[in-house]
């Protein structure tokens, strides 16, 4: 069987969706691997690094994916691309099933099993799969850098004989998977770092991390996280008492790095132009939340903003400003995805299986996950 790997075709996306180790272990599995050729060029891997891994290089996309029996990519085929390839291949990738309707149509009409990598189950046997949470976790790290590089201060507290250079107050909006990466990094650089959540649990994780938990803790906040491990969309009451939290705080802080976000709904807005006014000049905000609507109200997509001397950082894809990282463990995702349902070089997927049933979007034709049937 045959695994095709394609170059990125969207703006500003690096990664690349395989790596000589995982090209190393699909040849284990019994598969060939064809590598679109410059593929892997963004995130450090020439098509040499590739093919001494045991890669093949395909010219283009027809050469590539044309008779591919999987096609493994970051962002996945494009819709006007899918009939170039075969009949029942699987592809998978990131996909943006809701924004991108078109795209799903396009995979079923080109008879694809298109899977969605951001639906695989947050469930204990699907961690190492997990590409939100490999790809959350870099941006975590990243964030704070970022931060670093537009803060025109010291992180960490510096006693010398020139006299004392205070250490960074930096608040973390959103204590998930980059939240937390956030706050350790932070920690690491020698910041003083306070977190705050809807999610009752995320303190425990803030605290064993060192940093200070701020939260609204009332009988909403006890109910604020779903069965499948998510933040809620909060009542406006409680919101009100969380932007008065929020505004008291953040007028202390120095850097501000905000990651909340709810699974199917715009990020919930927590920093409102009138709190950017009351940081003082060359405070940094850092909003990772700014592709799915934006955390502060000021944020703007692709853009560094300035006003009233705060820097609102508003970069778009922050994984892929990680390339090479992030490319080897979006690869070893995909490969621990697939490798369960080879047999004997054959990849036969269990269409039972909860990780399969939920990831799915299209087969046979058709559009098949529950999550895109039309709203009756
Ligand atoms: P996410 O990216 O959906 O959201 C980031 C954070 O923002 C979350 O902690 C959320 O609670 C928070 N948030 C949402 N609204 C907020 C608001 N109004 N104010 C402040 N914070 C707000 O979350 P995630 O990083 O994907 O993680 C979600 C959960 O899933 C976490 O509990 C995480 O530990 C868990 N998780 C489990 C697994 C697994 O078991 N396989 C894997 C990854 C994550």
């Amino acid at each position: 069987m045959k695994i095709a790997v394609i170059r990125e075709r969207r703006e500003a996306e690096k990664r690349v969706a395989a790596s000589p180790d995982t090209i190393k272990k699909y040849k284990g599995l019994g598969f060939d691997v064809v590598i679109e050729a410059g593929a892997g060029e963004a995130a450090a891997l020439p098509d040499s690094a590739l093919e001494a891994a045991g890669a093949t290089i395909a010219k283009d996309l027809k050469a590539a994916i044309g008779d591919a029996d999987v096609i493994l990519s970051v962002q996945g085929v494009e819709a006007k691309d899918a009939k170039l390839a075969k009949k029942g291949a699987a592809q998978l990738s990131l996909v943006n099933p809701f924004a991108e309707p078109e795209r799903v149509q396009a995979y079923a009409d080109a008879g694809l099993a298109a899977f969605a990598m951001e639906f695989v189950p947050r469930i204990t046997r699907a961690q190492s799969m997990d590409v939100l949470s490999s790809q959350s976790n870099l941006a975590g790290y990243k964030s704070v850098l970022d931060a670093a590089a537009h803060y025109g201060r010291a992180f960490p507290m510096m006693m010398t004989a020139a006299g004392t250079v205070p250490p960074a107050k930096v608040m973390i909006m959103g204590a998930g998977v980059a939240g937390l990466q956030a706050i350790a990094t932070a920690k690491r650089l020698g910041a003083i770092v306070s977190a705050t959540d809807v999610r009752l649990a995320a303190k425990e994780q803030v605290e064993s991390l060192g940093g200070k938990f701020v939260m609204v803790d009332d009988e909403e906040a006890k109910a604020a996280e779903t069965s499948g491990g998510y933040a809620k969309e909060m009542s406006d009451a409680y919101k009100a008492k969380q932007a008065a939290l929020i505004a008291e705080t953040l007028a202390k802080q120095d850097i501000a790095i905000t990651t909340a976000l709810i699974p199917g709904r715009p990020a919930p807005r927590l920093i409102t132009a009138e709190m950017v006014k009351s940081m003082r000049p060359g405070s940094v905000i850092v909003d990772l939340a700014v592709e799915a609507g934006g955390n502060c109200e000021l944020s703007k997509p692709g853009e560094i903003v300035e006003v009233g001397g705060v820097t609102i950082v508003g970069y778009r894809n922050v994984p892929s400003r990680l390339a090479a990282d992030a490319s080897l463990l979006f690869a070893k995702n995909l490969l621990n995805f697939i490798t369960p349902h080879v047999k004997d070089g054959v990849l036969a997927f269990d269409w039972d299986d909860q990780i399969i049933k939920e990831s799915l979007l299209t087969k046979d034709g058709a559009i098949v996950n529950p999550r895109l049937a039309p709203a009756s």
